[in-house]
């Protein structure tokens, strides 16, 4: 498979080196984290390349690039040290509104574009319903013409600064038969309550436990088909693990690089330790892992570009990657010795973020399960 880019794919990777070597960002980015704030400034910078409407159809103003292009874009961002875990709603959250919204939520949410502001998320999510999503018990009741939402999320990504949240709940009057809705809500409704977790990573955007006491809804705050909220999340998970993938790649590409340029200048017993073979043994595993991770990342680009992807690449992908992007981080952070643990170095930041990502956008153990269905699947 060929996986060179096109002169407009370069186009757009030249840009995202411009950009970054327009200011030191780094300095920006360990503000923002240490801060535990949304590196607004820089989505904007971004989102004035065009990056939020690069799979925007050219019918929406968009580029219609494709995940290549994508892919060939978040890894360079990601290798400059760019927190790309901000930006997984810049590329597919315009495409996902214009699918299912109403056109009074199509408009809220494309007057967001070109501004790098946070929009929406959804928020499935609950105390009593991580991996089992099915056991959710937030749910929507009807009365005089009216809707109620009653419930709880946790772990909300972005929610603290959202305008706009896609509430998963079940119909209170189907209680044996269980009906999946989304609801479209105005996070400034009187009965919805956000507060914000700590965490250990990704502290560049907010996390929330989110309580719905009674908040009344319209008919036409529902977010698409009544019923179809499983299948709606589910094309949007195969999605987003796969732009997590991509972020995780990007990172541990950046913390090899500052590896490597510490390995050869270090001077440890009169030599530098990249001399050493047990240090050049840690940059061949880094290496292996790092093509492994590009090529599955490209590959699963280029079919969901042809409309192949399945869920099964996509779980490959998020496994596969969070835990190999761990391992490189790791091994960056050895040889980095005191300065990757003590210091102020960017790699420690990496080393938090990616350990959350076996976590969050669904568990290693959940990708495994998905994985292994998929590919027996093949063969039934
Ligand atoms: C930083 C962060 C951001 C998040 N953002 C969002 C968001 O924006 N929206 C949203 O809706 N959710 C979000 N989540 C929630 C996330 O999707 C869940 O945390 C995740 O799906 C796991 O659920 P849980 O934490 O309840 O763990 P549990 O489901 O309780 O799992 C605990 C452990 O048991 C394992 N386990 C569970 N079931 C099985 C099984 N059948 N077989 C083997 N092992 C199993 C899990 O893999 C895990 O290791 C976020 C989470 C985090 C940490």
């Amino acid at each position: 498979m060929d996986f060179t880019l096109t002169d407009e794919q370069e186009l757009f990777v030249a840009g995202i080196r411009d950009l970054m070597a327009q200011e030191n960002w780094e300095a920006y980015f360990a503000e923002c984290d240490r801060n535990s704030e949304y590196p607004e400034r820089f989505v904007r910078a971004l989102a004035e390349m065009g990056l939020d409407s690069l799979l925007l159809s050219e019918e929406h103003g968009g580029l219609d690039a494709g995940f290549v292009t994508l892919a060939a874009v978040w890894a360079e961002l990601g290798r400059l040290g760019a927190p790309t875990y901000v930006l997984y709603q810049l590329p597919g959250g315009f495409n996902t509104v214009l699918r299912e919204g109403t056109q009074e939520q199509i408009d809220k949410i494309m007057a967001f574009q070109g501004t790098g502001k946070q929009m929406w998320n959804s928020a499935i999510t609950e105390p009593g319903a991580g991996s089992d999503v099915g056991s959710l018990q937030t749910n929507y009741t009807r009365k005089n013409g009216k809707v109620y939402l009653n419930g709880s999320k946790c772990f909300i990504t972005s929610s603290a600064y959202t305008p706009y949240i896609v509430v998963m709940a079940r119909d209170a009057a189907s209680p044996d038969k269980p009906i999946y809705s989304e609801w479209f809500v105005d996070m400034s409704k009187p009965g919805v309550k956000a507060s914000k977790l700590e965490k250990l990573g990704l502290r560049m955007d907010s996390c929330c436990e989110i309580v719905f006491d009674n908040v009344e809804l319209e008919e036409k705050d529902m977010f698409g088909r009544e019923g179809n909220g499983f299948n709606r999340v589910k094309e949007e998970f195969d999605h987003e693990r796969f732009i997590v993938a991509l972020t995780n790649y990007g990172t541990a590409y950046c913390a090899y690089e500052d590896a490597a340029k510490y390995a050869n200048q270090r001077v440890q017993f009169g030599e530098t330790i990249g001399r050493f073979q047990l240090i050049q043994e840690k940059f061949a595993h880094m290496a292996i892992k790092l093509n492994a991770m590009k090529n599955m990342l490209f590959e699963s680009a280029w079919k969901s570009d042809n409309g192949l992807m399945t869920s099964g690449d996509a779980a490959m992908c998020k496994f596969y990657c969070a835990n190999a992007a761990f391992d490189v981080v790791d091994s960056a952070m050895q040889v980095l010795g005191g300065i990757g643990i003590a210091g102020d170095h960017r790699v420690t930041r990496f080393w938090r973020d990616l350990r959350v990502d076996r976590i969050s956008g669904g568990s290693d153990e959940m990708q495994i399960l998905t994985l292994g269905r998929a590919e027996l699947k093949k063969y039934r």
